[in-house]
């Protein structure tokens, strides 16, 4: 995944254009993705897809013809979307074009401008407080013209239509947790999932932000009602957290599994916050028309560590073991999602005689053998049909994984049924 994140890194993405274009093209090298293209002018609900934007390169040059802003260097130093433009003017009118972090001196900010055409580059506060009063050249030779927006998709088929979405944002450039991270997680998971056959069925789904899930929903409302559960992934490297956002209905399926997770994540740092509709893509998801069971997914909190929409979201800042900690996490709520059943104690009065079924010698190993015993009286007081094994791991405080594998143990001795 980090190294998937690194290939993808010096890409320059955006909500159109080919570095979303790359960007889907390298994914596919892992998985079957279908690449779709949304011609510019298309409504989709109240939007409407804009112009396909393309860089090439962008520079700001000193009086010497030095350059001192590089796109080249990082991607981040253009304003996202800017405009072709190409002229001289003095310290006074260029500054009118730059954006800073005054809090944040040695960064480069990362800012977009999709909806309004104009122009802009970002550059460190120390830099912007050293520039000369001269005359500098500016030169962006990017296109804002008729095109399409590009997204991925891949729907990975399991035994029934109930669906698990799971969607990433694609349209940051050189930005390593906000959303490489992401990108790569739901890749390599996809990757994973694929080879064995799987109860739900998958979609992944690999759009710009806002965007690129207002078109995909627009597009496909039909198709909609089949999904069940949803997780949108976003800056799942970095070592805070996890935060969890619960979908808009609050107390869906996805949000007792995920904050089941993450209550036996073994990090202190965890957090389950209450829907907002301020975030990623679930906020699309969560509109009311929608209002599908789909919660967000994050490590450190968007717009809370320091290092978000900065040139410090580089890939020092994220870890290949805070990735590999992000995709257990999701694989244990893929678990749940795949394993949940609701079964019923065949021998209802009273406990059962669990010595002479050999139960007490099948516990396992010494070390967890008292946690396997009280999952046994847990299954069995508890499995009358109305608690899932999600709700017996809930209320008995053990772990989902624990639960479903002694459930096993006692459907195979026939003291449960489904
Ligand atoms: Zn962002």
């Amino acid at each position: 995944m980090y190294g998937f994140a690194s290939r993808l890194f010096p890409l320059c993405r955006s909500i159109s254009g080919d570095g979303v274009r790359q960007t889907l093209k390298a994914i596919q090298s892992h998985i079957p993705l279908d690449i779709h293209e949304v011609p510019s002018g298309t409504d989709v609900f109240d939007w409407t897809i804009p112009k396909e934007w393309n860089i090439r390169d962008a520079y700001i040059k000193n009086a010497k013809g030095e350059r001192i802003v590089d796109f080249k260097k990082s991607n981040l130093h253009l304003l996202n979307y800017s405009i072709p433009v190409h002229k001289k003017l003095s310290l006074d009118e260029l500054k009118k074009h730059l954006i800073t972090l005054p809090d944040q001196p040695d960064l480069i900010p990362y800012r977009t401008s999709y909806y309004k055409e104009t122009w802009g580059f970002c550059l460190s506060h120390h830099q912007f407080e050293q520039l000369d009063d001269e005359i500098y050249e500016v030169f962006i030779d990017s296109s804002l013209e008729n095109g399409s927006l590009s997204y991925g998709e891949y729907l990975l088929k399991g035994e029934t239509d109930d669906e698990v979405l799971l969607s990433a944002h694609t349209c940051h450039p050189s930005l390593a947790n906000d959303n490489l991270s992401g990108i790569a997680l739901l890749t390599f998971l996809a990757k994973h999932l694929s080879k064995t056959r799987q109860k739900l069925t998958y979609r992944f789904i690999f759009a710009p932000g806002t965007i690129g899930s207002i078109t995909w929903l627009a597009r496909n409302e039909e198709k909609v009602k089949n999904i069940k559960h949803g997780i949108a992934l976003s800056c799942v490297g970095d070592g805070g957290g996890p935060v969890y956002k619960r979908s808009r209905q609050g107390d869906a399926f996805i949000d007792k599994a995920i904050e089941h997770v993450l209550d036996h994540c073994g990090k202190s740092t965890a957090i389950v916050e209450d829907f907002s509709p301020y975030g990623y893509d679930e906020r699309q998801y969560c509109s009311p028309g929608f209002n599908l069971a789909v919660g967000l997914f994050e490590r450190g909190k968007h717009g809370v560590f320091p290092e978000y929409h900065t040139s410090a979201d580089n890939l020092d800042f994220i870890k290949p073991q805070h990735l590999e900690d992000s995709y257990q996490m999701i694989c244990q709520v893929i678990n749940i999602i795949e394993k949940d059943e609701f079964y019923i104690n065949t021998n209802p009065k009273c406990e059962p005689q669990l010595g002479k079924r050999g139960l007490y010698s099948a516990m396992g190993g010494e070390n967890d053998r008292v946690e396997r015993q009280m999952a046994m009286l847990w299954i069995l007081n508890q499995a009358d049909g109305s608690n899932s094994l999600l709700d017996i791991a809930i209320r008995s405080k053990q772990p989902f994984a624990l639960i479903q594998e002694v459930a096993s143990l006692l459907e195979a001795h026939e003291l449960l049924k489904i």
